[in-house]
């Protein structure tokens, strides 16, 4: 029996593919895993810097307002009593030394003040701690000076950011109007800041190289500011963000901004200067500020990326795992098949004659004991036909053996065509003789299959090469048995032999029934 047609049988395919979606899941979640934590921690780790800076710069915007205010208020304080000093003594000749005195120690005392000048109704000045004051100066048409001329109160006015006319340098100017003892007006007293004290200060503090920290008047006009640009002094900044978008949202706060003055994005802090009309703001830039951020971020998402390619080289590594184990089973699984195929193909030839195909003598003896021993437990009948082919002898000698070869399996086939119980047996029983078992059939059932198979050989003629057809034809003994507890299947057969013995005597083609 020849081996069956083999395909390397792997595991079931669905199998091997959960196994491998189940690695590739495994691993696609840890990826998203990681990913997810790469990106949290790097958004909070932005969000608390962020914060961090926030709270740095608000307590920056804080103080610096503090000092502000504080410089502001020393300055207003020496106006204060300069006005009620002049209004109480008027500017009499022989008071001008006094107050002159006075002008020159405060200067001393306050760091922070440049001048102190008293200016006239005409806007002349009157008295001035300026030792080289230029002549023909005139401050009538600086804006302090139409401010307090136009307006009756005595509150201070602080005025935009100048160039001193006695002195050159950029200063603020803070005032006080002075009033005639009939409440008209008759001056001006005026106290300048060097911007430059506002400036070294700020320059001290670490704001970054795109930082900014300004000081601006509440009208929005630009003040001081660092870094120090004369162009941008005095430039109105109103449709900034600060006043557009933070101010009239609270006094005080922080937020991102872009810059009016250089366009760059900043994170910023601003606060209102308590009792002055001022706001102070101090700003970074966001991009530079982040930059530790950055480069925790890049370095955070470089780990990621190299666990990430680990994990794929892993996952790679794995499902080729998976794959080769099943290969090696599919082929481990083969060689088992083949060797069952050859069991099969040995066992089968060891019970199957080679020429006709049919059970060999040992499967004949081995059947016919196991259905006598079924008969006798169930009391039932087995028939046997001994089937012999005429003068076979004689047509071996006339047309060869292999042509007789070519009988017996035509007649072997005509044989098993006409059993068709799939309980009966067909054999060869050695030459040119067959044995046929047939379970459960008594001599006159058997008779008639012995009758069907010889009809049929006598009617089927064997064709040979360049010949004219060959007839052939068998004689068949029967015999039949209810077997008892003693009887064997040699008494079967022997009764069939003797009937076939019969059958040949009396002229062969032809079947006889054991007597
Ligand atoms: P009878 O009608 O009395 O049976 O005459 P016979 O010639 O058939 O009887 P005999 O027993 O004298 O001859 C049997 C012959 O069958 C002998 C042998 O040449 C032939 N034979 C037996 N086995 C084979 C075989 O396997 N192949 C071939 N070609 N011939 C075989
Ligand atoms: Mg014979
Ligand atoms: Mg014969």
């Amino acid at each position: 029996m020849p081996l069956r047609n083999h395909r390397a049988r792997p595991l079931p395919t669905h199998v091997v593919r959960l196994k491998i979606w189940q690695a590739v899941g495994f691993i696609v979640l840890v990826c998203c895993s990681l990913i997810s934590l790469a990106i949290w921690g790097s958004w909070n780790s932005l969000q608390y810097q962020l914060r961090e800076k926030e709270v740095a710069l608000s307590n920056l915007a804080q103080t610096l307002s503090s000092q502000v205010q504080a410089t502001i208020k020393q300055a207003d304080t020496v106006l204060l009593w300069l006005a009620a000093e002049v209004e109480a003594e008027g500017m009499k000749t022989q008071h001008a030394p006094h107050l002159q005195g006075l002008l020159h120690t405060q200067v001393d005392q306050l760091k922070q003040l440049k001048a102190l000048i008293i200016i006239g109704e005409d806007g002349r000045p009157l008295l001035s701690s300026v030792a080289d004051m230029p002549a023909n100066v005139n401050y009538a048409d600086r804006d302090y000076f139409i401010h307090h001329r136009e307006h009756a109160d005595t509150a201070p006015y602080i005025g935009h950011s100048i160039r001193s006319r006695s002195s050159g340098v950029w200063v603020m100017t803070v005032t006080r109007r002075i009033n005639h003892p009939d409440g008209r007006f008759a001056g001006v007293v005026l106290a300048s800041i060097a911007l430059e004290h506002f400036l070294s200060l700020y320059r001290s503090i670490d704001v970054g190289s795109n930082g900014a920290i300004s000081l601006i008047a509440a009208d929005a006009t630009m003040l001081v500011r660092r870094p120090f640009v004369e162009a941008d002094i005095g430039k109105s900044i109103a449709s900034g963000p600060l006043f557009t978008e933070l101010l009239p949202k609270a006094p005080f706060g922080t937020g991102t901004v872009r810059s009016v003055v250089d366009g760059v994005e900043r994170l910023a802090s601003y606060r209102r200067v308590d009792d002055y009309p001022l706001v102070i703001f101090v700003a970074v830039d966001r991009h530079e500020s982040l930059a530790s951020w950055r480069k925790e971020a890049a370095f955070s998402a470089a780990l990621t990326v190299f666990l990430l390619l680990m994990l794929g080289a892993l996952g790679y590594r794995q499902v080729r795992l998976i794959r080769r184990q099943n290969s090696v089973q599919g082929e481990l699984l083969l060689a088992q098949e083949q060797l069952l195929d050859m069991n099969l193909a040995l066992r089968s030839q060891a019970l199957e004659d080679g020429l006709t195909g049919l059970a060999n003598r040992r499967l004949l003896d081995q059947f016919l004991q196991d259905e006598l021993g079924r008969a006798k437990r169930d009391h039932l009948v087995v028939g046997l036909l001994m089937i012999d082919i005429d003068h076979f002898k004689h047509f071996n000698d006339t047309y060869g053996h292999l042509l007789g070869d070519e009988c017996l399996k035509a007649i072997g086939a005509l044989i098993k065509d006409n059993i068709r119980r799939p309980g009966d047996l067909a054999s060869r029983y050695g030459g040119e003789e067959f044995a046929v078992v047939l379970p459960g059939t008594d001599l006159t059932g058997a008779f008639v299959v012995a009758e069907q198979i010889r009809q049929a050989v006598a009617e089927v003629a064997i064709h040979g090469e360049n010949r004219s057809p060959i007839r052939v034809t068998v004689s068949i003994g029967v015999s039949a048995l209810r077997p008892l507890q003693d009887d064997t299947p040699e008494m079967l057969i022997q009764a069939a032999d003797q009937a076939l013995y019969a059958a040949k005597e009396h002229g062969r083609n032809r079947t006889v029934m054991a007597s």
